[in-house]
């Protein structure tokens, strides 16, 4: 059950990130990922996902479809403290990832891949991390804010770069946001830290 939602996931994010340009540039495709069983975690979020995934493209419906069908079977994770950012956003965030170095559903060295979703009117404050990160919208819609940089609104098939320890933070308003989210570079495997220093 796992496994076949998850490669049905990976394939779909394949179809996405070799028709899409930045993706494409940012890293290599691995050519073979080892499937990693991870035991399931389900969170608060999923139902807030179900209810609110916000909108699609056509070229990410593939994408967000295999995400809310596998979303009871994968390792959803929360991270952050209560005291980060607050108990609403913690019960209506998750990520999980989908490949990475040791603690992925599919084992690389090259790149970690993770999927996030915020439910709508959340606030994820400013942090920062050594990987560079490529955001993948897809579905719904949220205000990126990268330090130095003016306010973006991004929607399905947008993407936002954040450089090497580069401060940003997001926001969603009415809709939930879904994303895939790539990072390449040293520290994949170290969490972000909080604040924009
Ligand atoms: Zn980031």
């Amino acid at each position: 059950m796992q496994e076949q939602g998850l490669r049905d996931v990976l394939r779909a994010a394949e179809q996405v990130a070799r028709a899409v340009p930045e993706l494409d540039a940012f890293i290599r495709w691995p050519s073979s990922m080892a499937y990693n069983p991870r035991d399931r975690n389900l969170i608060a979020g999923v139902e807030e996902l179900r209810a609110h995934p916000g909108c699609a493209s056509a070229l990410t419906m593939p994408l967000q479809r295999a995400l809310i069908a596998a979303a009871e079977d994968v390792e959803w994770r929360l991270t952050y403290s209560e005291e980060e950012v607050g108990a609403d956003f913690l019960s209506r965030f998750g990520w999980f990832e989908l490949a990475g170095p040791h603690e992925g559903h599919f084992i690389t060295d090259e790149t970690r891949m993770t999927v996030g979703y915020w439910g709508p009117n959340l606030h994820y404050p400013w942090h920062l991390h050594e990987p560079e990160e490529l955001y993948f919208i897809v579905s719904g819609e949220a205000m990126f804010e990268v330090e130095g940089q003016a306010p973006k609104l991004l929607r399905a098939g947008d993407t936002a770069f954040h450089g090497a320890n580069q401060p940003h933070a997001m926001t969603t308003h009415d809709s939930g946001l879904l994303a895939f989210v790539l990072w390449r570079g040293a520290g994949l495997a170290d969490p972000p830290r909080m604040g924009n220093e």
